[in-house]
């Protein structure tokens, strides 16, 4: 334990000490990383809170260096917002993550979406409806098995930029989720004005969930709002069976964490799928 706390002391020390040199490795790991191919998804299921269910599966971009070393989506996806990078991985990440939901509904694993994460610099790219038209018809995938995941932030930057987009989205069949809700700026004014089809509530909620919190009295209220306005309402983080059965009594419609499973390579899901259920 002493060890570990002096790397990683030493670890944030550098990056105080030298942010543009970290900057400079960090590019140059993603540029290596797409054309290298050291960019792969995981896959983590949301599950039907009273039958366990797949509802839905959200892909997770992982990252590894030339050393096998990974990086969080957390540090490198803010540098790929900066650097524009993020527009082609996210290209990639959508292209990856349908052509995957298509393998699996052609063996038969379920009808459910593909969740995949959105940043403000996608969502602000008027081609994007016609990258994801394009990609569906490549893959064969139905737009009603590709959701996207939104976070306020990204919603508020530019809304009427956003509404129209997430509109057109929708059209097609692509379903809208609205990630992290009750974090960050003007929760309540972006379910006012969003398209949406879902609420994941953010997962610091889920610490202090049990009997008579302030939690539980703010994640019953999210999930009445959610179902008032007719959504589907996902909580994420879900570590512990006293959460689950938390928030099963508050009506909850599907949960997503590691009491279920972590996220998985497309084959390892594969296995927890064949091998039983998960509630
Ligand atoms: P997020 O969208 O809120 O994703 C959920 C994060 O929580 C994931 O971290 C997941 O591994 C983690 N998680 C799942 N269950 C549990 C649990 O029970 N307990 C705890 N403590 N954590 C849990 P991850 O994979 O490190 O991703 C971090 C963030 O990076 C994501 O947060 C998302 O905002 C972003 N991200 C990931 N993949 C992509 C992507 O392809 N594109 C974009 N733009 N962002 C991405
Ligand atoms: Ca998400
Ligand atoms: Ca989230
Ligand atoms: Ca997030």
């Amino acid at each position: 334990a002493k060890s570990n706390g002096k790397n990683s002391y030493e670890i944030y020390t550098d990056a105080i000490i030298d942010p543009v040199n970290d900057r400079l490795q960090l590019e140059n790991i993603l540029d290596r990383a797409i054309s290298d191919c050291k960019l792969f998804l995981h896959y983590q299921p949301q599950l039907d809170i009273l039958t366990g269910k797949i509802i839905g599966i959200e892909a997770l971009l992982r990252c590894q260096d030339l050393h096998g070393n990974s990086l969080s989506p957390a540090e490198l996806i803010p540098i790929a917002e900066e650097t524009g990078s993020i527009v082609p991985i996210g290209e990639w990440v959508i292209r990856t993550a349908c052509q995957q939901n298509k393998i699996w509904q052609d063996l038969g694993l379920g009808d459910f979406p593909i969740a995949v994460n959105f940043s403000v610099k996608q969502l602000q790219n008027r081609n994007l409806i016609e990258t994801i038209a394009t990609i569906l018809a490549e893959t064969g995938l139905p737009a009603t098995a590709l959701e996207i995941e939104i976070t306020e932030s990204i919603a508020i930057k530019d809304l009427d930029l956003t509404i129209s987009i997430l509109q057109s989205l929708r059209q097609i069949g692509v379903k809208i989720s609205l990630d992290d809700f009750g974090t960050g700026y003007s929760s309540l004014a972006a379910l006012k004005y969003l398209p949406l089809d879902r609420l994941k509530i953010d997962r610091s909620f889920m610490q202090g969930l049990r009997a008579n919190s302030i939690d539980v009295c703010i994640v019953r209220t999210i999930i009445n709002l959610g179902h008032e306005l007719n959504l589907n309402v996902v909580a994420e983080g879900v570590e512990t069976v006293e959460q689950f059965e938390c928030l099963r009594s508050i009506n909850c419609d599907a949960v997503q964490g590691f009491l279920f499973s972590r996220p998985l390579t497309a084959s390892e899901l594969e296995v927890a799928i064949a091998t039983g259920s998960y509630l």
